[in-house]
Order: C-alpha cells, then structure tokens, then sequence
C-alpha cells in the first residue's frame, strides 16, 4: 500500500517538472514520517526511500537509533535550543531555522562536536500569526551576522505554505521565496548558498515543483492521514 502511495508520488513529481521543463533529478523527496510507526518507514525504505523528516527532535532520535544507518534524516519541526544538541550532529540538515538567536545555538553546539551543520532558513512568506520563521525582508539583513557563523553551513530556503483549498492559491508564495534566494545568490557571499528552496507539502509539492522546489515534504500523500493522540 506504502510502495503504490509512494510511486504515485513520485510519478506525480515527474508530470509537475514534465510540465515546466524540469529534470525530476533536480526534485528530492522527503517522506515525512512523523507520528507514523517505524514499520511504516521500513516499508517505504524497501522501496528505495533514504530521506525522512521528522518535526519533533525526541521522535527523531528515536528512529535514528533503530533505523538502517544510510537514512538521511531532515529535521523540519521548530527547534528549541535546549535540544539541538541531540541532533546536530545526526541529522543531515535542519530545514527549520527560524532565527538568528537559534542559528547561532545551533552554530556553538556544532563547534563543539566538531561538526558543520547544513541548515535551511525558514521563511514565513504568507506572514500567519501561527507560524515560525524570517518575514522575507527580514532575512537579507540576517545574512551578516549568518555569514561569520562557521559551524553552520547555510544552504537555502524553507517555507511552509498556508494551509489551501487550491493549491494554486500558494504559487504567490513559492515564487517569492524563489525570488528571494535569486536576490541572496546575486550577493555572492561567502558561506551562504540557496541551491535549496524546500517547499510543497501533500497539498501543493506540484505547483511548489513548477516554482523551482527542490525539497518537498510529503507526509499524508505517502503514509497516509495523521492521528495525534492527546
Ligand atoms: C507535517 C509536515 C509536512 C508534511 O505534510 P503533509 O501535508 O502530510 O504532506 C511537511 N513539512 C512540514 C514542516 C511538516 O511539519
């Protein structure tokens, strides 16, 4: 069931960058495993998945632990920086930096595993109340205090899309977080690059594709609909 899940993704992934011109290697697909049991995630790495996400940091570890060893795991949850320091070195990159203050946590607690961490900025383009990240103006200016950090490597742009009924609705918001990595790639700084924009979920990862995506997050569309227990 997992494996028809997925390889309906993963077709859906090459009709979007058939649609714009787009070699689908240019697309990675993160499973994002989250809530979902381990058996699940064996399942989807039969069928030949190596990179999973994971949003909260106890979740994550714990999977790492029991999980093949060639898994690429992607942190995408906010971070508290009391807990960066059970991943940093574990994970193959954070894609929810959504501070300066958490950039430089995350900086210290890589110098000190001797480690440089991949990291993503997030950018909350659609400016919800509910969630994290860089406002897009806000993000330039952070770039000179990112840039002295060298335990950190920043290597592009994360966003969350508001939640749509149309997915269309989102493209406003992909284009922009593309535009802004064009506008920080023409600065050319040292340390900083943005050959990842990580966007589009379940909902939007084809007009996400069609916008210059090179990350999407697909949860539900893979492993099905989430049950939070509380
Ligand atoms: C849960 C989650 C996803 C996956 O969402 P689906 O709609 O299930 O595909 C992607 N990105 C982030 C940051 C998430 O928290």
């Amino acid at each position: 069931m997992l494996t028809e899940n997925l390889h309906e993704v993963q077709e859906r992934i090459i009709r979007a960058c058939q649609k714009v011109g787009r070699d689908p290697k240019e697309i990675t697909l993160i499973a994002v495993s989250k809530t979902k049991p381990v058996e699940m995630l064996h399942e989807v790495y039969q069928a030949g998945i190596r990179e999973f996400g994971e949003n909260k940091v106890q979740e994550l570890t714990a999977k790492e632990e029991t999980m093949p060893t060639d898994i690429h795991w992607h942190m995408i949850g906010h971070l508290q920086t009391n807990k960066i320091k059970y991943i940093v070195d574990k994970v193959t990159l954070i894609h929810s930096v959504d501070s300066v203050k958490l950039a430089e946590a995350i900086d210290k607690e890589a110098r000190k595993k001797n480690v440089v961490c991949d990291i993503l900025l997030e950018v909350n383009v659609a400016e919800e109340e509910s969630k994290f990240g860089f406002s897009l103006e806000n993000v330039i200016p952070a770039l000179d205090t990112l840039k002295g950090l060298s335990n950190i490597r920043i290597r592009g742009l994360m966003t969350i899309a508001p939640y749509v009924k149309n997915p269309e609705e989102n493209r406003p918001v992909f284009s922009a977080l593309r535009k802004l990595s064009v506008d920080i790639a023409e600065k050319n700084i040292d340390n900083i690059s943005v050959d990842i924009l990580s966007m589009g979920m379940t909902n939007d990862f084809e007009v996400a594709i069609e916008e210059g995506a090179t990350m999407v997050r697909v949860g539900t569309a893979i492993f099905g609909e989430r049950q939070y227990l509380i």
